[in-house]
């Protein structure tokens, strides 16, 4: 699963994106970059493999800007390239996509009759190119962004960053997660609250539909349905141990090692004699039990 990062600061932000994707290698990932606005242009930086070779390629060729996005990818639509990597990026628009955009075909075949090609084998590209379609109607960017989710179908979680819109991201949620970091003078964005550990405490967890337009005066929140709502914000501490291999060669390694820590810690979450969450349930009104795993969490 990749990652989403995003920020507007009154800093120079590629380091600070870089670092909060750093954090979230344990997802795991392909290939990895940042686009933020440099002298309010849209500018990049992608590179395949680990975010080493991302981080190596900014010492050489820095990207300056105080409001950028960042990416770490793990394929489903086209190989591990540095075309394919995230941030794609229209004339004016770039986004950073996780998940896959189901109708991707038939939106890349409207989009080229109305005059915008596709030049990678992503289904995120799309999603560009609709929106700076949107934006080419004469949209503003919230319009063209909500104009673009209404055509896609899927399961997603999106960030959007705008040329020429310094104190602006959009960020949407449908079926993906995405948290929003409130800081001092600062906003961020991950697709993990584990991402913004260093940078603020203060989260809002985006609920599923939610579409998020995030400047340095706050967050405002639509749902599903448009209206506007206040999400809670959450004091959330990060346990480091989460975020660091601890000595393992890597991360499916250090899991492996975790099971038994990690399973007297959800035992006695739940075996809590004071606020057990199983309170009130009459297991003997239950006759089956399904368990949900995927890959080696299966086994
Ligand atoms: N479907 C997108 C791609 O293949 C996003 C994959 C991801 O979630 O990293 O680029």
């Amino acid at each position: 699963m990749c990652g989403i990062v995003g920020a507007i600061s009154k800093h120079q932000v590629a380091p600070l994106l870089v670092e909060a994707l750093r954090r979230l290698e344990y997802r795991g990932y392909d290939s990895a970059g940042i686009a933020t606005l440099n002298r309010d242009q849209l500018d990049r930086r992608r590179a395949t493999g680990k975010l080493v070779n991302l981080s190596d390629m900014l010492v050489h060729n820095p990207l300056a800007g105080t409001t950028g996005i960042g990416h770490t990818r793990w394929a489903t639509h086209g190989t591990a390239t540095v075309e394919n990597a995230h941030p794609h990026s229209a004339a004016h628009v770039s986004v950073v996509h996780n998940g896959i955009i189901e109708n991707y075909k038939e939106l890349r075949a409207e989009l080229a009759s109305l005059g915008h090609s596709c030049t990678t084998d992503t289904d995120t590209e799309t999603v560009v190119h609709l929106a700076q379609h949107h934006l080419n109607q004469g949209m503003d960017p919230v319009a063209a962004v909500d104009a673009t989710l209404a055509r896609l179908e899927g399961a997603f979680a999106l960030l959007f960053l705008f040329e020429g819109h310094a104190d602006l991201l959009i960020a949407a949620r449908k079926g993906s997660p995405m948290a929003i970091g409130l800081g001092e003078g600062e906003m961020f964005v991950g697709s993990d609250a584990i991402a913004l550990g260093p940078l603020t405490s203060d989260i809002i967890y985006l609920e599923e539909g939610d579409r998020a337009v995030i400047t340095l005066a706050g967050a405002d929140i639509v749902d599903a349905s448009g209206a506007a709502v206040t999400r809670p914000v959450t004091r959330v501490s990060i346990d480091h141990s989460q975020i660091d291999k601890q000595g393992h060669k890597h991360f499916m390694a250090k899991e492996i090692a975790e099971q038994p820590s990690v399973i007297a810690g959800t035992l006695a979450h739940y075996l809590d004699a004071d606020h057990s969450p199983l309170d009130g349930i009459d297991f003997t009104q239950i006759d089956h039990l399904t368990m949900v795993a995927c890959g080696t969490a299966f086994w």
